[in-house]
């Protein structure tokens, strides 16, 4: 059985606390690979290296930084096929799906490339006589990022290569149900030509994020995953004084409008409610219909999904793969087994599936629940698997209104022909993210991503400009060079002259 260990001071650090997390590959079920489960003391080593690293990367040139960036951006695209099959292998993604976490993954990389633009400081002279202030960004040491399962190559790359353009050096600690990737990606950066201890990995679970949340050396913590795993991430790290942004779930609204193309709204519904098997956190999971488009939209959603062809991810023709896991799969299924006695209608049922040759897999089908009331667990929860909730509203207000009402905003999509409508929305709709006919909005790298609400605890989304004030903090220089008429004692405040 593959092992992974740690990547610790630019080499492998075997786990030394003895214990073993199992990966699985979620198409056979099988358990592939074992994953060292970092002690505190291991956590210790990482962050020491980092901080070790830090005494001169933190000082490096701009020049130099972006010279490995240049190269690691060459890497990373060469190798775009290997860090996709590792995706698939362990997180169970199709490997076109797995393709496209890296493009956009490597988005942040190429932005990372342009830092010499982001940390251009501002310069403002004779604020006074003879003054000049000039206000600077500079890194904030050693950083920590902790990832979720479901984008275990796109996720690291949202937060180490932006860290480490800024100056800072980095503690990864990627979800151990798919650990393989972000050591590639470590691997890589080392080939790159990162000095050793710039990026660091550890394996682990609870026990060793607790430990980055409390270690004094480190600065900040990035974190993706679960909302009540961010809540508790943002509470822990903020009491022991660090800067932390940690984003979370969701339950992404899709309001399709009675003027809207509705082959085009179900073919977007379908896509993003479905795509990776719905582990998305941008994933459409509730549609609501507004006026009388609910019966045509339903009914075109569903000759779409029907469609779909499931199967193991590194077959091109399966468009969607298995859960992660096991128990995964079966809480999923159980929101849909318990949709009608809540009052859901049922249209499509995707328990019970399995994909011949591979019965071990964590395999569930594509459901579809219509009228589903806002009390129904399957509309309360974030079920994180393909099964897409429609809802009705009369009106425009009541659709934006039941939005509004949820606890979490990351990303909501209207899907209009008015202008005017879709303006309204954009304005009015409580989310961090608005796709207008567009049902996954992901901003590009030079934007920033980052829900409202219950999905985003901090005040920083992440990449693009928030990304860099993250990943900075400012300063700012007050400077007057003597002259023979300066001089002289004055206790006033100072002022301008
Ligand atoms: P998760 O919260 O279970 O785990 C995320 C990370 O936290 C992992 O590295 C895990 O090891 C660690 N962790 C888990 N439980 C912990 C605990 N009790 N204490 C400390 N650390 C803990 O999330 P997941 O299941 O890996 O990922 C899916 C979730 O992530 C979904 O809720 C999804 O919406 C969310 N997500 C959000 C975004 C976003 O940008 N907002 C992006 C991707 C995923």
């Amino acid at each position: 059985m593959k092992t992974v260990d740690h990547w610790i001071g630019g080499r492998t650090a075997e786990g030394a606390s003895g214990a073993y997390g199992p990966v699985t590959d979620p198409a056979t079920g099988e358990v592939t690979t074992q994953v060292a489960l970092a002690s505190p003391a291991e956590v210790d080593a990482a962050v020491a290296a980092a901080k070790d690293a830090f005494a001169t990367w933190g000082t490096s040139s701009l020049a130099t930084r972006t010279g490995i960036l240049f190269a690691y951006r060459a890497l990373l695209d060469a190798h775009r096929e290997e860090i996709a099959r590792l995706i698939t292998a362990e997180h169970g993604k199709v490997h076109a799906d797995a393709l496209g976490e890296v493009a956009r993954g490597l988005e942040i990389v190429e932005l990372a490339c342009g830092i010499t633009e982001k940390l251009k400081g501002e310069l403002s002279t004779q604020v006074s006589s003879r003054v000049d202030v000039a206000a600077i960004r500079q890194p904030l040491g050693v950083v920590a990022g902790i990832t979720p399962f479901n984008f275990p190559a796109m996720v690291p790359l949202w937060m180490f290569p932006l860290a480490i353009a800024c100056g800072n050096t980095f503690v990864l600690k990627p979800s151990e149900k798919d650990p393989s990737a972000a050591v590639l990606l470590a691997e890589l950066a080392a080939e790159a030509g990162l000095p050793d201890g710039v990026l660091n990995v550890v394996h682990g679970d609870k026990a060793a994020v607790d430990r980055l949340l409390e270690h004094p050396d480190v600065a900040a913590v990035s974190f993706v995953g679960s909302t009540p795993v961010a809540r508790y991430i943002h509470a822990t790290a903020s009491a022991h004084g660090k800067r932390v942004q940690a984003l979370g779930g969701a339950k992404n609204h899709m309001l399709v409008l009675p003027d809207a193309d509705l082959d085009a709204a179900a073919d977007a519904a379908v896509s993003a409610a479905y795509g990776s098997a719905g582990e998305r956190c941008m994933a459409v999971s509730a549609v609501v219909a507004v006026g009388d488009t609910g019966d045509e939209l339903v009914a075109r959603i569903r000759d779409r999904a029907e469609k779909i062809k499931i199967g193991p991810g590194d077959d091109p023709a399966s468009e969607m793969g298995p859960l992660i896991t096991a128990a995964h799969r079966d809480k999923v299924a159980s929101y849909v087994q318990g949709a009608a006695a809540q009052g859901a209608e049922v249209v499509l049922d995707g328990t019970g599936f399995t994909v011949e040759g591979y019965e071990n897999g964590h395999w569930i089908g594509l459901s579809l629940l219509d009228r589903v009331p806002v009390d129904a667990d399957a509309y309360r929860d974030e079920i994180f698997g393909p099964v897409l909730c429609v809802l009705r509203a009369e009106t425009y207000e009541e659709g934006v209104a039941l939005i509004n009402a949820s606890p979490w905003g990351n990303g909501t999509a209207v899907f209009t022909r008015d202008g005017g409508a879709a303006r309204r929305f954009q304005l009015e709709v409580q989310a961090g993210m608005v796709g207008v006919n567009v049902p996954i909005p992901v901003p590009v790298g030079y934007h920033s991503f980052g829900g409202w609400k219950d999905s985003l605890f901090g005040d920083h989304h992440i990449y693009g400009n928030d990304g860099v004030h993250f990943y900075t903090r400012g300063k700012v220089v007050t400077t007057r060079w003597p002259d023979p008429e300066d001089g002289g004692v004055d206790l006033g405040f100072p002022s301008h002259r």
